[in-house]
């Protein structure tokens, strides 16, 4: 497919023209995508040669359907193309789900818009009372943000548990909240830290709790226009502060079965003076709010941590599956819930 109407054309993994923001390189390089998305040269004379598995027509080899591809360089572009094109476009960030999800053909982008030169979608901003985070930014970025750290700890031990270093080293954050992976950590951070989403299109800015983003499995509430520009996150002000992220998974990187986090402050008596509590398993993250308000007074004991744990196992509705049935996904997060509660009081407990 050859791109009309001055549209880039990128066949299958291809480009045809190279310019600044038309590169003739692969997908797979574009967005790290783990060599799923094979660029074959559509030039003349190329796929000369014997015939072999290894070596088939260019319409064999090509995984994905056909799409055109633009780089956006600001926020405001990527949402004027996402305007122009409707539901025919999507935004490409890290790459590491839409690339194995479109060499799979369960995504079916007529139009790709690259953000990842969009200066303005990859600023970190720590301040006093709350921390943004642009949505292209890198998870491995963020991983190593002392500063960030320092102020929203939970980030950095939820992503601990994201994938490898290298899916970190493209994955955005932007990118695993818009995913939205039933299990996946950042999502479950972002709602339980009850993060604020900063949502942009070619009419303007709205925002969105986190709570209220994931809708099901991979269905959010933004729109084909929409684009995530940033997330900000509530940096907790007292002075003993303690998180904790724990998850099961079948292998390390593997997506969560269960996962739970816990952030927590005392007082100087050593009563909680608040908290946040979440697990994230099918079918969505879910923060316990009303769990970790009856925390509040308290004075965490084992026992108070078990019966709030004993509630999440209640209060979670999760899917069976091939990986675990429901039932087991229930006890886990009752077992995650009093772990995470548990060390994050003990951190808490350990500051002056
Ligand atoms: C081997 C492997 C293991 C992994 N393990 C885990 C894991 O354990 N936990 C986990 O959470 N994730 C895991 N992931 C997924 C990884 O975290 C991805 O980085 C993440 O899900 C998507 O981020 P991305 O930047 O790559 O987004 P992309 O793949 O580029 O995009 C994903 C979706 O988000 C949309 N999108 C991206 N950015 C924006 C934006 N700013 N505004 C609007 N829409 C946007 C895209 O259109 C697309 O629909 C794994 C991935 C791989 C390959």
């Amino acid at each position: 497919m050859v791109g009309g109407g001055g549209k880039t054309a990128f066949s299958g993994f291809c480009f045809r023209r190279a310019s600044r923001d038309r590169t003739a390189i692969s997908l797979s390089a574009v967005a790290g995508g783990a060599n799923l998305l094979k660029c074959k040269d559509e030039g003349a004379g190329a796929f000369r040669g014997p015939r072999s598995p290894q070596r088939r027509t260019k319409r064999q080899t090509m995984k994905s359907v056909p799409f055109d591809f633009r780089r956006a360089h600001s926020a405001e572009e990527a949402c004027a193309l996402l305007a122009e094109h409707g539901g025919d476009a999507k935004l490409i960030a890290g790459g590491q789900s839409l690339v194995p999800m479109m060499a799979m053909r369960l995504a079916r982008p007529a139009f790709l818009v690259d953000i990842n030169d969009a200066a303005d979608l990859r600023q970190v901003e720590v301040g006093a009372d709350s921390a943004l985070i642009g949505a292209a930014v890198r998870q491995r970025t963020i991983e190593r943000d002392a500063a960030l750290a320092a102020q929203v700890p939970l980030l950095q031990k939820a992503l601990r548990w994201v994938g490898h270093a290298q899916t970190r080293n493209r994955g955005t954050v932007g990118g695993s909240i818009v995913h939205a992976d039933p299990s996946a950590e950042l999502p479950l951070a972002a709602c339980v830290l009850d993060a604020t989403l900063l949502l942009r299109d070619a009419a303007g800015e709205a925002e969105m709790p986190a709570r209220e983003f994931i809708l099901a499995p991979m269905v959010t509430a933004i729109s084909p226009e929409q684009c995530l520009a940033a997330i900000r996150f509530p940096v907790w002000g007292e002075a003993r502060v303690g998180c904790a992220f724990d998850e099961v998974s079948l292998r390390h990187g593997d997506f969560a079965i269960v996962a739970a986090a816990a952030q927590v402050a005392l007082g100087a008596d050593g009563r909680c003076v608040r908290a946040a509590l979440g697990t994230a398993s099918a079918p969505v993250p879910q923060a316990h709010a009303d769990i970790a308000a009856k925390l509040v007074g308290t004075l965490l004991d084992d026992a108070t941590v078990a019966d709030a744990a004993a509630e999440v196992a209640r209060a979670v509705e999760p899917d069976g599956d091939l990986h675990a049935s429901a039932d087991y996904r229930r006890h886990l997060a009752g077992v995650l819930a009093r772990r995470v509660l548990a060390a994050a009081r003990d951190e808490a407990s350990s500051r002056p």
